[in-house]
């Protein structure tokens, strides 16, 4: 069975005053041993939230470069993350992808880079409205897989995420059906370009919209093995997204 993991995308939030506010809720939390629980804080403050939570709870980059040093000027690597104590770093999340423009080679050049540098890759995938409406969702998120499968990566530190863009920040949450026939597909993916051993064993998280009050019954669902949590990481409330299963 594939272990429940959830992430809490903080994105360009925060200061050192709210950090503390979450790490205390973090760490009073107690670790659930049946949960990876990864927080993704902006890189400004990777060491300072590294430094205060817990050893149990794990550290995300939410973004990084494809190469270890040099002449690249506002960019991070997986060198100086793993440095600061962090495991993990988001890749392809549709921020990334829509406002600034990634393309699918260029997150699979830095996907390749983050895995032989050691680190762990949340790597996101999802459809916009359009593409949605217009029954491209599978087009879409196979594209955007295959993309780091032509790379022929390791895929033991990759968790998959499915975000659609339409529930990002949007307050509409994809419905459990919804979200599940989409990881379905991801996991069919996965046999038949990967290998049956990888589908069993890849966990794909559900993000957008997701709420302490909507978790539980996404969590039910067959395929959904975790979640990736945006606005609700940043309130005590995520607590309760841990906690979805249990
Ligand atoms: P929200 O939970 O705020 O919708 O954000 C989801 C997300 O993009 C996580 O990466």
């Amino acid at each position: 069975t594939r272990k429940f993991y959830v992430g809490g995308n903080w994105k360009m939030n925060g200061d050192k005053s709210m950090i503390d506010g979450i790490v205390a809720f973090m760490n009073q939390s107690g670790a659930n041993p049946n949960v990876d629980v990864v927080v993704a804080p902006p890189a400004a403050y990777l060491c300072y939230a590294r430094e205060h939570l817990n050893a149990g709870i794990q550290v995300a980059a939410q973004n990084c470069y494809k190469t270890a040093k040099g002449a690249f000027t506002g960019e991070i690597s997986p060198a100086m993350i793993k440095d600061v104590g962090a495991t993990w770093v988001i890749l392809g999340h549709s921020e990334r992808r829509h406002v600034f423009g990634e393309s699918d080679e260029l997150i699979a050049e830095k996907t390749v880079h983050a895995l032989e540098s050691g680190l762990g890759v949340i790597f996101c995938i999802g459809e916009k409205l359009d593409e949605r409406q217009g029954d491209k969702t599978k087009e879409v998120c196979f594209r955007q897989l295959q993309a780091i499968v032509d790379k022929n990566v390791s895929w033991d530190k990759i968790v998959v995420a499915y975000e659609p863009v339409w529930a990002i920040g949007t307050g509409v949450t994809a419905s459990p059906e919804q979200a599940q026939e989409t990881h379905q597909w991801v996991r069919d993916f996965l046999k038949d370009k990967v290998s049956g051993d990888v589908a069993n064993k890849t966990r794909i998280l559900y993000g957008g919209s997701v709420t302490a009050e909507n978790c539980q019954e996404l969590a039910k669902k067959p395929d959904i093995d975790g979640f990736l949590v945006g606005g609700a990481s940043l309130k005590a409330d995520f607590v309760k997204i841990i906690n979805a299963r249990s």
